[in-house]
């Protein structure tokens, strides 16, 4: 009020008056504003000063300087206290908007009796009159706005009461609004991020993700669903899962988020805790070879790759001559101690896709993919040879004929084996 009354005067006297210079009208009117406003001032106590309140005040002295230095008379005063009223009634409480009024009246009541009127009614019935409907303006005003801040309210319990994390974005990528959510669960208060760019709390791997999904948005999308990595205030990394929409009518971008760090690391630890499984379920737990089971699935994949690739596949059994005898003599423990020691020395001898099985028992199987016969027997004697403890043991081999089946070429170099154990065991026998 003050800055608007001072802005009145100083243009008053810096303009050139179209009736020839008489200022004091303008004064006196300048001098009201400044009366009233400190008067208003002291009566409602603890009026909030904002920004705006301080641009209205002087926006309505400015526009009645204009209109009385064009020398129109005080119905267009009157005009400006309605848009006046209005505004205030929009913007402040209802306590304020009627300390704004009363400066208001007292400002027009001034005009009244200071500038000629040109219709018949008397001033007082005409401030009357304008007192009575711009009150009633005001009144209705502030009504529609608290009915509209009540639901805004409403809204917004609603907004903090959710557990998932909501906001809105701009097109700029910039937060406006977040809820309570993001303090609990990431640490920021709602003002921190009101103006912060979203895809800078995010993990730099994700960026082009979130990016990409954005301006799948603005494209026209229906929705997008997203995971990405945030940074939370402390400096620790989450998992958010986000759904988005667009509001077309507002560029604005709807985001619900949910922290799903813990159900991520769950599933991490499930999945690895399933390959522990599904490897302990495959290797054999004396030898760490792999089992009877992993060679049940190798070996028809290995079949069907040997009968794609029109490549040769070999097989071999190996037995331990007179283990029983050497459990009899050391103990059970150390054949155990023995059968890793020949699953170790044995998986080192082999090279590339050639593998050792334990078959069961003191029995182990090597399977030899891209090998013919002469080549896959002179590696199952290079492994025989390299049989811990100058131990002996004897080998059925059989090359797949490609039309048999794997249990016949299992039963092939089983019987080649059983020739080589009854010919006098230390050696390797060839399946017909
Ligand atoms: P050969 O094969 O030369 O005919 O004689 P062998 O004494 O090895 O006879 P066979 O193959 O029939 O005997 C298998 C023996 O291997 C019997 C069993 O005590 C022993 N054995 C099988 N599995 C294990 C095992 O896991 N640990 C130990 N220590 N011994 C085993
Ligand atoms: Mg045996
Ligand atoms: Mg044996």
């Amino acid at each position: 009020m003050l800055l608007g009354a001072a802005t009145l005067v100083a243009l008053s006297l810096a303009l050139p008056h179209p009736s020839g210079g008489d200022t004091s009208v303008l004064i006196a009117i300048a001098a009201a504003m400044v009366a009233t406003g400190l008067l208003c001032l002291a009566f409602f106590r603890r009026i909030p000063l904002p920004a705006t309140h301080l641009v209205l005040a002087a926006t309505a002295a400015a526009t009645g300087l204009l209109i009385y230095e064009s020398g129109v008379a005080t119905g267009q005063f009157g005009s400006i206290f309605v848009w006046a009223t209005l505004v205030s009634g929009y913007y402040f409480s209802r306590r304020v908007a009627a300390a704004h009024l009363v400066w208001l009246l007292a400002v027009y009541a001034v005009s009244l009796v200071t500038v000629e009127s040109t219709a018949g009614y008397s001033p007082l019935t005409r401030w009357l009159f304008t007192a009575l409907s711009l009150t009633v303006v005001m009144l209705l005003t502030n009504i529609v706005v608290a009915h509209r801040a009540r639901a805004d309210l409403r809204a917004r319990r609603f907004f903090d009461l959710s557990h998932d994390m909501l906001s809105t974005m701009d097109q700029t990528g910039r937060c406006v609004e977040a809820n309570e959510a993001w303090t609990h669960l990431l640490g920021y208060a709602a003002e921190d991020l009101q103006g912060t760019r979203l895809l800078d709390l995010t993990h730099p791997d994700d960026h082009r993700r979130a990016a990409a999904a954005t301006v799948e948005l603005f494209k026209g999308v229906e929705s997008v669903g997203l995971e990405t990595r945030v940074w939370a205030r402390d400096g620790s990394l989450h998992w958010l899962s986000s759904d988005s929409v667009l509001a077309p009518d507002e560029g604005m971008v709807y985001t619900r988020s949910t922290d799903v760090t813990e159900l991520k690391r769950i599933e991490a630890e499930r999945e690895a805790l399933l390959e522990d499984v599904e490897g302990l379920a495959r290797s054999d737990a004396l030898t760490g070879l792999p089992n009877r089971r992993a060679l049940d699935e190798m070996l028809p994949r290995e079949m069907a790759r040997a009968q794609r690739g029109e490549s040769p596949l070999s097989l071999a059994i190996i037995d331990l001559d007179h283990f029983k005898s050497y459990n009899d003599s050391h103990g059970h423990l150390a054949g155990d101690a023995f059968l890793r020691e020949c699953a170790i020395a044995w998986d080192t001898e082999l090279r590339g896709e050639d593998a050792v099985f334990r078959f069961g028992g003191e029995e182990f199987l090597v399977l030899l993919p891209e090998r013919t016969i002469d080549p896959a027997g002179a590696i199952v004697e290079r492994l025989r040879m390299a049989t811990p403890r100058k131990r002996t043991c004897s080998a059925g081999l059989a090359l797949w004929d490609s039309a048999e089946t794997s249990e016949e070429l299992l039963n092939r170099a089983d019987a080649a084996l059983y020739e080589a154990k009854a010919e006098g065991r230390d050696r390797l026998v060839n399946a017909v």
